[in-house]
């Protein structure tokens, strides 16, 4: 009988001790993905953030250039030593050429945001394809270079507009999910502010506009979110430049019998929302 009623019992404390440890394995896992979900989706194709301990981040600003509010931006951006990604319109391009010549010869990056803001995924692939086409050109032709990334109008997007990008090895950059600051509603200062201090984490993308409307409150908010951002150790560098700092990749994989320097499939893998679920 007692050796019974001990057998029970250890029975029972044996289900508590693995339940104990299931949690203690799922918990921490459960929490990562909610936590990695709030700055973006998992499409592989697509970059939301970069995954990285390193406190750097990217800000971006889209609808420009703007002869009022880009001038202002670059010379806040220069006295914090900071770098961002600017997605043009190519209609705005061709209007201001010296202003996106200024953004480049102050180190910053040049996206393509369509030439007219269009929404791509109303327009046939072959639409889409002119209009990226049309402005990598007119992009190439002021600065010398045609841009690598581009950024969909409205975050618009589909498979088919992948694809275009895709085959004008365009990388598509979205935004982190926490770190829309929300200015083209012109919401105030403190609250651009701290939409985007408040939740910023190593690696996020952080999404600003320079056109599209009056820009002062952006152009009030950045001084502070940078000065914000430079106290807690965060360094502000180009899109292109953040997807270098992804977690390097532990394993060098062999392709075609060749190995694969670990930089390379960590480059590779630079896709953001990953979530370890592309491998
Ligand atoms: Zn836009």
């Amino acid at each position: 009988m007692i050796v019974t009623i001990s057998l029970r019992s250890w029975r029972r404390h044996w289900r508590l001790a693995a339940a104990a440890a299931i949690l203690a394995v799922a918990l921490p896992a459960w929490w990562r993905d909610v936590h990695a979900g709030s700055r973006g989706g998992s499409n592989p194709h697509l970059v939301w953030y970069v995954k990285t301990k390193q406190k750097v981040a990217a800000l971006t600003f889209d609808d420009g250039p703007s002869p009022t509010a880009t001038p202002k931006i670059l010379n806040i951006l220069a006295a914090h030593h900071a770098r961002a990604t600017f997605f043009v319109l190519g209609q705005a391009a061709r209007q201001y050429p010296e202003i996106v010549r200024q953004e480049a010869r102050a180190g910053m990056e040049i996206g393509n945001h369509t030439y007219a803001h269009i929404n791509l995924k109303l327009h046939s692939k072959e639409q889409d394809a002119e209009d990226l086409k049309h402005t990598q050109k007119l992009v190439g032709k002021i600065i010398g270079r045609a841009p690598d990334l581009m950024r969909p109008p409205y975050g618009a997007y589909d498979a088919s507009v992948i694809t275009v990008a895709h085959q004008l090895k365009l990388k598509v950059v979205l935004w982190s999910w926490t770190e829309d600051s929300k200015d083209w509603t012109n919401p105030g200062v403190s609250s651009i502010v701290s939409r985007v201090v408040n939740h910023i984490q190593p690696g996020d993308i952080v999404l600003f506009h320079d056109g599209g409307g009056n820009r002062d409150q952006t152009v009030a908010a950045l001084p502070l979110i940078l000065n914000d951002l430079t106290a807690m150790g965060y360094r502000l560098v180009t899109v292109s430049q953040l997807l270098t700092y992804s977690a390097p990749q532990p394993v060098v994989r062999r392709r075609q019998g060749e190995l694969v320097p670990t930089e390379r499939v960590a480059a590779t893998k630079t896709i953001i929302g990953c979530r370890g679920h592309c491998r």
